[in-house]
């Protein structure tokens, strides 16, 4: 959410070049819009710059998989801590012509030696401290798969070259974007950490502290890369010389004399980059009111994970339901599904996952017959059976569970980064495209001279090795995601297009504001404004001070529990930052963005209402 440069005049950018002593006053932050109406195309990010970089594609006459490559790209510049090519993604995709929806698994995977306790401390026999030991390390880092999946889009879908796609995050990086609060205030909270690492504090740690907010962020290095990446294509960076780079500071991570922190070296190969493939995978569809809701299919959790929660809401018809009757149904749906998800989800490639019953409406009615109208189970709830033999409701049901063999017992250590955009062209093309490093700020390795940090996406495997737990490491494997990008279709258009950052928030994120869109009567930004809650199965919920300060005390009659997502006014305290496009009647789109989490999104039409 740092802001840019990008769309002041030509004037305005020689001045940005200026210190903030100049005449005209400091550079400001763009103003940021959460909401418009329009026509010809629509993007919405997290960030001004990015919209803007999109917006500008389309305007040119690229489409909606062209303007994501570029919108992804810029938020590579003013997002470097959540996106980049350093990391990895999910990429969903309508094509308005064939009316089908595809989707590129671009997530990272493991290196081919990894070693099964590459997570417990050989020292200690123990795992690693979480943060900041293992996130800060080559050993978190995956194979990036953010390159491979921009270019694998264009192949398919676009109509730019990957050099020319990047070309607007090249200038941004050079122009520089206004530094704001955001930007600022991730950077102090990494500090301690990128000042572990030479070119990490070197790039991102100017003077040897956060780039103050108002002052003008350059990333020539970037733009170099972007622009190299433009001219010699995939294989520099999976195999070649940006490679051998790439898997040198991971072996070998650059410390600075000073720090005590260990930055464990990783496994990373130029052999794991040559071998690197996005992957075409088939989406996940469930039918929820009559419309057609596709997400991401494992390896990430988020289709398979919402998906089981509509079906198992909607023998309950959302709509007929109190609030309160409503939002216990949600948060019961959420803990059964993310119980499913923990004992039976995880790279499809290494573990046979029943994605198509975990997505079926019988498996989503017989769980749905678990759930007590009047009181919360206790959590965390066991694990259901979707074999393919489901009961219908019998009177009791609710209290009579299968105990489970495979309850979870692990702790959730997903990041609170990542960022999701979509995109619609004027020919009815639409993305929904999440990308990440996984932690704010990834691993905290730069690499030298590139001007891009690596991801530590490899700590989204559980933590210590369990043969029964589908996300154990396995090398070559890919973590498990809780990714969600999701395009909702109507008689096979595209009615809703949406996701988050989060980490297994993003689930409940775009569950809550397709129920809140679809059942409570919201618009779409009043769905993405209202307060958050997240129950991921465990014995308390977590909310938004908001959400517990409005519904609390009414949910708390069926027995829910409530713990704030963080302290008040800290990052933290927030819940995902969801980005969506609506398709209304009449051919308008309605781009939205958040309004006020992480600093406000940014959404955008080709030509406004
Ligand atoms: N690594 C997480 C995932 O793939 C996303 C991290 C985040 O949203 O911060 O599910």
């Amino acid at each position: 959410m740092k802001k840019l440069v990008a769309s002041l005049s030509a004037g305005a950018l020689v001045l940005a070049g200026l210190s903030s002593s100049a005449a005209a006053g400091p550079p400001q932050p763009p103003v940021k819009t959460p909401t418009a109406i329009g026509f010809g195309g629509a993007v919405s990010s997290v960030d001004a710059d990015a919209t803007a970089a999109g917006l500008g594609v389309l305007r040119r006459g690229g489409n909606a998989v062209d303007a994501a490559v570029a919108t992804a790209a810029a938020l590579g510049v003013t997002e470097p801590y959540s996106a980049g090519i350093g990391g990895g993604g999910y990429f969903v995709y309508y094509n308005a012509k064939s009316h089908k929806v595809s989707t590129i698994d671009g997530r990272e995977t493991a290196p081919a030696t990894m070693p099964s306790d590459a997570f417990i401390d050989p020292a200690t026999g123990k795992p690693y401290n979480f943060t900041p030991e293992l996130v800060t390390s080559g050993v978190s880092v995956g194979i990036p798969g953010t390159l491979a999946t921009w270019d694998s889009a264009l192949r398919q879908w676009g109509s730019l070259s990957l050099g020319n796609a990047l070309t607007p995050a090249a200038d941004l990086a050079d122009r520089g974007f206004v530094v704001d609060s955001t930007f600022n205030l991730q950077t102090q909270e990494n500090k301690a950490r990128f000042s572990a690492i030479v070119p990490t504090a070197k790039l991102f740690l100017p003077g040897g502290d956060a780039p103050k907010v108002g002052t003008v962020f350059k990333n020539p290095e970037l733009a170099d890369t972007y622009r190299m990446l433009g001219k010699k294509g995939l294989s520099t960076f999976y195999g070649g010389a940006l490679g051998a780079e790439m898997t040198a500071v991971v072996k070998n991570p650059p410390k600075t004399a000073t720090t005590t922190l260990p930055v464990m070296p990783g496994y990373m190969t130029t052999g794991d980059l040559k071998k690197y493939k996005p992957l075409d995978r088939v989406p996940t569809k469930v039918r929820y009111d009559g419309l057609d809701v596709y997400g991401m299919a494992p390896s990430s959790s988020g289709g398979t994970t919402v998906g089981e929660a509509l079906n198992i809401l909607q023998p309950l018809h959302l709509k007929q339901l109190s609030t309160p009757q409503y939002l216990h149904s949600y948060l019961e749906a959420s803990a059964l599904a993310f119980a499913d998800r923990a004992a039976y989800v995880g790279d499809p490639g290494f573990v046979k996952v029943p994605t198509k019953e975990l997505t079926s409406s019988g498996f989503g009615a017989e769980r749905s017959c678990q759930i007590d109208p009047a009181k919360a189970a206790v959590k965390p709830v066991p694990a259901g059976s979707p074999d393919g033999k489901y009961q219908h409701c019998a009177k009791g049901a609710a209290t009579t569970q299968r105990p489970d063999p495979r309850p979870d017992p692990r702790p959730d250590t997903e990041g609170k980064s990542t960022t999701h955009l979509v995109t619609a062209d004027k020919w009815g093309n639409v993305v929904s495209y999440t990308l990440t490093i996984e932690q704010t700020g990834g691993s905290g390795i730069t690499v030298p001279g590139r001007g891009f940090i690596l991801n530590n996406e490899l700590t989204d495997f559980s933590g210590v090795y369990d043969p029964a737990d589908p996300n154990r490491i396995q090398p070559g494997k890919r973590p498990r995601s809780s990714i969600s990008p999701t395009i909702v279709l109507r008689s096979g258009k595209p009615l809703l297009a949406l996701g988050s950052p989060g980490g297994s928030t993003i689930i409940t994120t775009v569950l809550q504001t397709l129920t809140n869109r679809l059942d409570r009567g919201m618009t779409l930004p009043e769905a993405i404004a209202a307060p958050r809650a997240s129950q991921r199965n465990t014995a308390s919920v977590t909310a938004e001070q908001s959400f517990i300060d409005k519904y609390g005390a009414a949910l708390a009659t069926y027995g829910h529990t409530f713990t704030p997502a963080g302290a008040p006014g800290s990052s933290a305290a927030e819940i995902g930052a969801l980005e969506g496009l609506e398709f209304l009647p009449g051919g308008a789109i309605l781009a939205a963005a958040e309004p006020t989490r992480r600093g406000g999104g940014s959404a955008g039409v080709v030509w406004p209402r």
